[in-house]
Formats: C-alpha cells, sequence, structure tokens
C-alpha cells in the first residue's frame, strides 16, 4: 500500500441533484446500488450498462439507463460528463465456473477501469469508486478450508487468482496512482461474494449461494433430489448479503480516511459449502442426495474476510446473518423460477 502524501481537502457537501455515475448498472451490485441512492433522494443517477435493457435485473424509476459499452474510451468520456461521483462496478465476471474458464475475458475489463477513471478524473468528478476482489488476495494463503481470514495487507507479494485477480490487483494499482498522482479521490473495496435478490441465478456465471438455491428449486420442482456440489463440499467462504455491500460502498466511498486505500467489504462468518447447502435445504423444507465433482471449478480451498481494519475506521461492518440473507435471496429466486417456468422473461445474467 502506497503511503497517502497528499492532503485531503473537505469535499463541498453532496447534494441530492448531483450527477452520480454507476457502471455494471444491469447486474447484481450495481442494479442495487442504483436504488439504494434513488431510496436516498438523490435525484440525478445515470445507470450504465452494455446490456440491453431488458436484460438488466432492476429498473429505478427516474434514473438515467444507458446502454454503453465502457471499455471504450470515447463511451466513458460520454458517461462521466458532468458526474460529481462514478462507481466503477462494471466487469466480465461470474462465479469460479466463469472466471476459472474465461480468463482473457476476465483480464479485458481492465480497459473498462483504464478508461473510466481517466474520463471521471478528466470530467473532474470529484470522487471515483472501484469495485475490486477478494480474488485480488495471495492464493498461496487460501490453500486450507481453515485458513486465518485475510487482511488488507495479504495482498502482496502479490499471487492473485490467475486472470480476474490480476486484473483487480492492476486496476486497484491505478486508483492508488490516479489520488498520489493526480489527486483524484477514489474509494477500493475488496468485496467478498455478495449474494442476494437481482443477481445472477442461472446461466454459468452464477455463484454457490445462487447456484444451490436454484438447484434445490429445481429438484423440488422435478421429484428427482440430487444434487451435485462442486468439489468435496469441503472448501470455506464468507457472503456478504447485497444491503450490507451497498451501504458499505456508501460508507467507503465517502469516508476521507480511506481515500486509495483497499478494503475489505465482505462477512467474517466463513461456513463450508457443504454447510451453505445444509442452510438452504432447512429453508426449502427437504433433503438432498448429494453427489460430488472433484474434477469442477472449485477455486481456493478456504476464504475469509479479517474485518479489523473496517472495524477500526468505520465502526462498522456487513451485519446480516446468512440464514437471514439466504431465506431472502431463496425466496426471490424461486420466483424468478416460477415465472420463467410461466413464460415470463427474466433476467438471469
Ligand atoms: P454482474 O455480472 O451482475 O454485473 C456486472 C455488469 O457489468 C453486468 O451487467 C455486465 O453487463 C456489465 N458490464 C460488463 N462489461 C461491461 C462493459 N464493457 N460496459 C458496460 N457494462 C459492462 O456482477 P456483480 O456481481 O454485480 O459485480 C459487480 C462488481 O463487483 C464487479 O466489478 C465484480 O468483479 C465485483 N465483485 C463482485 C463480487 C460478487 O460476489 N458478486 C465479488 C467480488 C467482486
Amino acid at each position: 500500500m502506497q503511503e497517502n502524501l497528499r492532503i485531503v481537502e473537505k469535499d463541498a457537501p453532496l447534494k441530492k441533484h448531483d450527477l452520480i455515475v454507476i457502471t455494471g448498472a444491469a447486474g447484481f451490485i450495481a442494479g442495487n446500488l442504483v436504488r439504494y441512492f434513488h431510496k436516498q433522494g438523490f435525484t440525478n443517477i445515470r445507470a450504465v450498462d452494455k446490456k440491453p435493457l431488458y436484460e438488466w435485473y432492476l429498473h429505478v424509476p427516474g434514473a438515467q439507463s444507458l446502454c454503453l459499452d465502457v471499455s471504450l474510451e470515447a463511451n466513458c468520456r460520454r458517461v462521466c460528463e458532468g458526474a460529481t461521483e462514478v462507481y466503477n462496478l462494471a466487469a466480465d465476471m461470474g462465479g469460479m465456473g466463469f472466471i476459472e474458464r474465461f480468463r482473457v475475458e476476465c483480464l479485458r475489463s481492465i480497459l473498462i477501469n483504464t478508461n473510466l477513471v481517466e474520463a471521471a478524473y478528466r470530467a473532474g468528478a470529484r470522487r471515483y469508486f472501484f469495485s475490486s476482489s477478494a480474488c485480488a488476495y495471495n492464493t498461496l494463503l487460501q490453500k486450507d478450508p481453515h485458513v486465518r481470514a485475510l487482511k488488507e495487507s495479504d495482498a502482496y507479494p502479490a499471487m492473485a487468482e490467475r486472470g480476474y485477480g490480476w486484473e483487480k490487483l492492476i486496476s486497484e494499482q491505478f486508483c492508488e496512482e490516479y489520488w498520489h498522482e493526480r489527486g483524484l479521490k477514489t474509494a477500493i473495496a475488496r468485496f467478498h461474494n455478495v449474494y442476494g435478490p437481482h443477481g445472477t441465478w442461472d446461466g454459468g456465471r452464477e455463484k454457490a449461494p445462487a447456484a444451490l438455491c436454484r438447484k434445490v428449486i429445481e429438484s423440488m420442482d422435478t421429484g428427482s433430489r440430487d444434487i451435485t456440489i462442486w468439489g468435496n463440499g469441503e472448501q470455506t467462504r464468507s457472503f456478504m448479503y447485497i444491503d450490507d455491500c451497498v451501504a458499505g460502498i456508501d460508507k467507503i466511498m465517502h469516508s476521507d480516511n480511506l481515500i486509495a486505500t483497499p478494503i475489505n467489504l465482505g462477512s467474517s462468518e466463513m461456513v463450508s459449502i457443504n454447510t451453505l447447502l445444509s442452510k438452504i435445504e432447512k429453508i426449502a423444507g427437504v433433503k438432498m442426495n448429494r453427489k460430488y465433482d472433484p474434477e469442477a471449478p472449485q477455486g481456493v480451498a478456504g476464504r475469509n474476510s479479517d474485518n479489523t481494519f473496517i472495524q477500526q475506521v468505520l465502526k462498522w461492518e456487513p451485519k446480516t446473518k446468512l440464514d437471514r440473507g439466504l431465506a431472502a435471496t431463496y425466496t426471490w429466486i424461486k420466483e424468478q423460477y416460477l415465472k420463467r417456468k410461466a413464460g415470463e422473461r427474466v433476467g438471469i445474467g
């Protein structure tokens, strides 16, 4: 991490009509973030994604929705025009099944952040947010399911997740230097597995909580009780509920003590994938026949978020218990599943 040599000048208070730009807004986290700011009373939100409008999970009334590819410089300029704050949550990404298979696509997301941070700087934006990931951490520290939780300094010496993790690490560096060299106030959050309603639940990019909910729902629908778990199910993770994630983004973005400083944004409630499934079974009221696929993508053996730093700086950390967040997620995925079965168009990711 770089030493913070710049003096942090106080911003004018953010006004409700200041322009907030959020990229990746057809997707899970950015879509929920647009809704969050709208609920806070912000009236000038520009939501951007390359997907056509009918594929967006959330449509927030009053927000300007633009379908543009922000890996292109000219589009980034257009998108950042007049912006007070820019939140970059656009990335070509998915669960382990996607990021292990499509490393080139993941690496190419470097174009998004590179062009967007420059455009935000040129447009005179006051603050810029980058959505990094726990995949930026050194993989050698994650070889055991009972690993100690990862703290911010564990990204270096670097041995990030191939493809996706390296893109995050380099983009973090861009954000750090735009502050040190050019004075753009940047915020960098390393998300640890986010889950909840309005996220990818089918199609190959979904992550473990959504994938397991869908598989349980499918099996109850078809009458089969078989479920295939990737690996031996003993791999561990922590999962952060979406409401905590968007509240955390707001806090991190607006803290003068966190400028250009990567920080964990994740739950510290670590569970194995087997336990995660047991929780979903309890919600669904069913017992599955578990089969294991040792050849399937599994990612690191264990990963958890050390929240000491976020507690220290913000006196806050994600709070939603996994059981409660999973129940809401399961209910939403079941609704989507039934709608799709009834022939309605639903976003899947
Ligand atoms: P998501 O896939 O639901 O949303 C990402 C959106 O970005 C998609 O709608 C996609 O169409 C859009 N996008 C991709 N390339 C684009 C481009 N060139 N121009 C415009 N839009 C483009 O993913 P998410 O879960 O909402 O993740 C948001 C951010 O958080 C990403 O940066 C991701 O890497 C990061 N992150 C997410 C998690 C998680 O658990 N969901 C964990 C760690 C980090």
